[in-house]
Order: structure tokens, then C-alpha cells, then sequence
């Protein structure tokens, strides 16, 4: 301590004090001079402006806490313990080790991106996924832009610029976010024709609206929403009929789509891209990080004459992806070519197939290790839980899980949100949901039991709770 310090205990160290301290001069190593010094001025000030006192060293080691803050990346890791897969705001679906690698490898070296190896000339970016995707879909050809949205925006562009685009009102749907039908159709150039009621749109509704200036029919598959009740509408096989007797195309935006049966993995059936191909639509659209576990893109696969006007369309220059993404799908897409190794290797699968005992056994695991956590204050048991795959992927369709319901013994709802935030907190944060006074850790997609409970020994309830009040 100064002699000034020693004399008035009010009066702050000046900047340069400060900067001469050991932990100062760790943090200027650590991120730099400018920043260091900045974050000890930042420091001084609102120690001032509070009439706080503090010595070199306690200024120093604020600024340092101020600098760690500061350099840790917003976009962190987390436990999805939600209960939905595939969940959009914690980034959807996890990247398959293979795809991980190939991405690594893309990102590191110069690749053959537009380059035909075998005979030196210019190649198409696409080339790396077509064939795979026509072998997977029954398809003629294919191409990959930056999501389904730009898929669906393309195709529209491109089949129905200035003319009329044939919707059933029942089809209309947003999908979160700034994504809505009909504002996508009327941002495309097609003007929106819409048919039909909500609940029921029948064959003649589309027969009565083809016309000489229909662009292209549209079915959607209304991914997050079911009409149920009195309800019809025109199967895309019908559909496909009617439009080609017209000589109209059909799109079809699948939204999720998958390119297997989920059948297979105990879940029940989603619409799959094969499928919508087999049933004739001329161009399918469907999303890369939903159920086909990859990272964000958007394919559109169908008749080759139309994708070749899709790829003249300029949008599709502006809509392309890179080649770190094409080397995620690429080694994404092979993985389909084995379907019986699927659940083992492509991390959405297994998660999705994890039975209701396996992960009961996991959640009885931990029920001793929770209990420790976070203490007398909350009951801790096991609960019955239902996951949802997400995405808009088979809403109704609850797959039976199993997970922790923590519940404040005193019932509080105050207990409960500083439980929240303080397991928001962790290094790791763990993200549940509130159900019935609980909070619920849903444990279907927890992959890392040793780094959670690693994780857990971190938990300060009582800085959670300072940090509410
Ligand atoms: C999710 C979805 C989209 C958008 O796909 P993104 O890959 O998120 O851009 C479009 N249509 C339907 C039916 C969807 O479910």
C-alpha cells in the first residue's frame, strides 16, 4: 500500500499506479495494452463515481474480472436439457464427428471447391453434394443454398416472378421469426393466390385458380401446426395431377424434411424427401440442420430443366454456401448411405433414438448428485418427461423421455427462478424449463455426464440468488 493510501484510504490509485501492479501487468500480457488500460479506467471510474475506495491491487484485479468478461464469447456451449432436440435457438442440430472433421480439413487447406481435379477446369460447387442427394431422394438433380428459407425464396423467385403463386390458406404458415409464407411469396415477386379456407381445400379450389399466368403451385408441409377436425385437403400426389395436367410445376417445401424413415428410429413417420419426390412434386425444398442433422443449409432437389433455370436465377449467387458448409454436408449426406449406423453416427439420431430407460437410468444416476448441488432448499426427483424433436418436426409427437424435476421445498416461485439463473450461470449454463412448479432437466440430449456433474460443482445458489435480488 502507497503512503497515500495509508494517509486517506478515500483516494484511488491513479492509472498508472494501477497499471504497475502485478495483476495489472498480467492482465496487459494476457489482452493487451490498450484494453488493460481502458478496463482500469473503467474501473477508477465507477469506483468514483460511487465514492467506493479501493487499493492498486483491488483495482486491478476489478479490471481484470471486467477483462475476462469482456473476452468471453457470447456464443457459449450449453446443456440443451429443453427436452427439444432440434432447438432452434440453441443452434439445432449437433455436427456428426466425420462432418466435424471435414470441416476442419476445408477450413485449414486450399479445396477443389470450383475445380475439376480430374481434368483441370472450372467445377460447380454443387457437384459435391448432387450426386449424393439425387441417390438419396430419387431425384434428378439438386442443389444447396444458405437454408430452407433461401430454398423456398429461390424456387418461388425463380418458378413465379410476376405471376401467380397457388396456395391453400390452410398452408399459410409462419414459422418463427420473421418467416411467414406469404410475406416470403410477396418478397419473391409471385403474387400470393390464395385458395381454399383454413381448414379444408379441396381439388376444385386448385382447379379453378390454375389459370394461364400460374407460375407454380405451392404445398407446404405445415411443419408446427395440425388442423384437426373437419378438415381436407389435396394430397401432393393429387395435387401433382392436377397441376401437371396443366403443365404447372409443383413446389413442395417439406420444412424439416428426412431423408429416412423415422419409423426406424421408434419414432413415427415424418414426410421423406424421397417420398415427396416419388409423389411427383418438380421441385422439393428441405432444411439441412433439422431432422438431417447436418449444419444450416437449404436444398432444393427435383427436375433438372427447373434447376438449371434455379441455378441461372442471380439470387442463387447471393445465396450459395461455402465450402466449410459443403464439406459438413458431404460427409453429413454419406452418412445416410448406411442407414442401420445412422443412430450411432449422426448425433441428432442417436439422441432422437435414446430410449425412455436408457435415459431414466442416467437421470437415477444423478439424483444424488443434484440432491448435493443445490441443496436442502429443493426436492429433487426423478420425472416423466416428453421431448419434442423441434424444428416443427412432428409436433404432437411426444417421445418419452425421462429426466429431474427440481421443486423449491417452500414452493416459492422466487426459489425457483434463482435455481434457474444460477444453473444459468454454470461455466457450462444448463438450460431447462419450468413445468408444474419444477424446474425440469429433461436429459435426452445430455452426452457428457462427467463434464455436467464436473460442471454442477460449480453451482452458487447464493450468487444466483444475489444476482436476482
Ligand atoms: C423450418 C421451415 C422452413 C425454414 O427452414 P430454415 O432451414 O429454418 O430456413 C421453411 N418451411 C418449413 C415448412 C419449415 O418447417
Amino acid at each position: 500500500m502507497s503512503q497515500a493510501e495509508i494517509h486517506n484510504p478515500r483516494r484511488l490509485p491513479s492509472v498508472d499506479e494501477v497499471l504497475k501492479t502485478e495483476v495489472a501487468l498480467a492482465a496487459i500480457a494476457r489482452f493487451g495494452r490498450p484494453a488493460a488500460v481502458e478496463a482500469v479506467r473503467e474501473t477508477l471510474a465507477t469506483l468514483r463515481a460511487s465514492k467506493m475506495p479501493g487499493t492498486s491491487a483491488e483495482v486491478a484485479d476489478m479490471a481484470t474480472q471486467r477483462l475476462e468478461a469482456q473476452d468471453r464469447s457470447s456464443l457459449r456451449p450449453v446443456f440443451n436439457l429443453t427436452g427439444t432436440v432440434l432447438h432452434t435457438n440453441l443452434g439445432r442440430a449437433l455436427i456428426a464427428d466425420v462432418a466435424i472433421e471435414a470441416a476442419v480439413q476445408a477450413m485449414r487447406n486450399a479445396v477443389s471447391l470450383e475445380f475439376d481435379i480430374d481434368d483441370g477446369k472450372r467445377g460447380e460447387r454443387d457437384d459435391h453434394v448432387r450426386a449424393l442427394l439425387c441417390e438419396l431422394t430419387g431425384a434428378e438433380d439438386a442443389t444447396v443454398v444458405n437454408n430452407n428459407a433461401s430454398a423456398v425464396l429461390l424456387a418461388l423467385n425463380t418458378l413465379g416472378q410476376g405471376r401467380d403463386a397457388i396456395v391453400s390458406r390452410g398452408e399459410l404458415i409462419e414459422i418463427g421469426g420473421a418467416f411467414r409464407m406469404p410475406d416470403i411469396m410477396a418478397r419473391a415477386g409471385a403474387r400470393l393466390v390464395e385458395i381454399g379456407t383454413t381448414n379444408r381445400t379441396h381439388r376444385k379450389d386448385y382447379v379453378g385458380a390454375i389459370g394461364s399466368d400460374t407460375g407454380l403451385v405451392l404445398k407446404v408441409h405445415t411443419s408446427n401446426y395440425r388442423i384437426e377436425g373437419f378438415t381436407a385437403e389435396v394430397e401432393a400426389r393429387e395435387l401433382v395431377e392436377i397441376a401437371r395436367e396443366r403443365k404447372v410445376p409443383v413446389v413442395h417445401d417439406l420444412g424439416s424434411g428426412t431423408l429416412v424413415d423415422l419409423r426406424r428410429f421408434g419414432l413415427k413417420h415424418e414426410p421423406t424427401v424421397a417420398e415427396a419426390v416419388a409423389d411427383g412434386a418438380d421441385l422439393v425444398t428441405f432444411s439441412g440442420d433439422k431432422l438431417l442433422g447436418g449444419p444450416q443449409a437449404g436444398f432444393i432437389v427435383g427436375r433438372k430443366d427447373l434447376l438449371a433455370q434455379v441455378n441461372r436465377n442471380p439470387m442463387k449467387r447471393a445465396l450459395r454456401v461455402d465450402k466449410v458448409r459443403l464439406a459438413m454436408l458431404e460427409a453429413t449426406l454419406k452418412l445416410y448411405r448406411d442407414p442401420d449406423r445412422l443412430a450411432e453416427r449422426l448425433p441428432t439420431m442417436r439422441l432422437l433414438a435414446r430410449s425412455r430407460a436408457d435415459i431414466e437410468a442416467q437421470a437415477k444416476r444423478l439424483v444424488p448428485v443434484l440432491t448435493k448441488s443445490v441443496g436442502q432448499g429443493f426436492a429433487v426427483e426423478i420425472a416423466a418427461c416428453a421431448s419434442q424433436i423441434g424444428s416443427g418436426a412432428l409436433p404432437l409427437e411426444a417421445i418419452a423421455s425421462a429426466g429431474l424435476a427440481l421443486r423449491p421445498v417452500d414452493g416459492s416461485g422466487r426459489a425457483l427462478n434463482q435455481l434457474s439463473a444460477a444453473l444459468r450461470s454454470l461455466p457450462v449454463p444448463v438450460i431447462g424449463h419450468i413445468a408444474d412448479q419444477s424446474l425440469v432437466l429433461d436429459l435426452r440430449c445430455l452426452d457428457d455426464e462427467a463434464g455436467f456433474i464436473a460442471n454442477l460443482s460449480k453451482l452458487d445458489l447464493k450468487g444466483g440468488a444475489d444476482a436476482m435480488a
